[in-house]
């Protein structure tokens, strides 16, 4: 199937984007949303991540501290690898599935760290980044999540620029004005992606 990459930096406004496709009826897989699956309880990841990293990074009942398991990863660059080797695959494997099940023009897969793992290129027609300068990001992020300006900062410094991620961009959505400026955006990208879709094979 068709299928289009969006990606993004943190607080850049891939969500708030991939609902404005979703409310056009493109179907959405979101490999963030996957990732929390997998990481539930009862979740394909939990008991490989409580093996790897022990039960400093569990709660009490049982399922993830995913605060706790954050500060290891952001203080341990292996550890970080690591973490993406158990989770990886099983997104991946995931979105295949969940591919095989839809019927639609095209499929939007939001993944947030397109850029910086380099996967997904294979199954990818095109690539949607969504560009905000950093300090509009810092300033959203802290705003939905109550992070500090130093804790959102390096969640920004572990994640690829805005020039990298711009230069693996086949269609860019600019996300600094108002949230209802981006429905004309997504309008316009979406008779693209039809009309490519129905012009290109896979
Ligand atoms: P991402 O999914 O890339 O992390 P979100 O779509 O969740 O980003 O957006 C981050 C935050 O900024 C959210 O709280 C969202 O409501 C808000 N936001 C997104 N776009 C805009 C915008 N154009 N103007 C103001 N706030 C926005």
């Amino acid at each position: 199937m068709f299928a289009v990459g969006l990606t993004g930096g943190i607080g850049s406004g891939k969500s708030t984007i991939s609902d404005l496709f979703a409310e056009l009826g493109v179907p959405v897989i979101d490999t963030d949303a996957i990732a929390h699956q997998l990481t539930a309880p009862g979740g394909a990841a939990l008991e490989a991540i409580q093996a790897l990293f022990g039960d400093g990074v569990m709660q009490a009942n049982g399922t993830l501290d995913r605060a706790a398991l954050r500060r290891r990863v952001f203080a341990d660059p292996s550890a970080r690898r690591q973490l993406e080797a158990i989770l990886h695959p099983r997104i991946r494997q995931a979105v295949e599935e969940l591919l095989a099940t839809l019927a639609a023009p095209y499929v939007l897969i939001v993944i947030p760290l397109l850029v910086e793992t380099g996967g997904y290129r294979e199954v990818l027609n095109r690539v949607l980044v969504v560009d905000c300068p950093e300090d509009v990001q810092t300033a959203r992020v802290m705003a939905r999540s109550g992070l500090a300006h130093d804790e959102v900062a390096a969640i920004l410094a572990a994640q690829a620029g805005r020039s990298k991620r711009l230069a693996a961009a086949d269609d860019v959505i600019v996300n600094t004005a108002s949230p209802e400026a981006l429905r004309s955006q997504v309008a316009t990208l979406h008779r693209r992606y039809l009309a490519l879709s129905t012009t290109s094979s896979p």
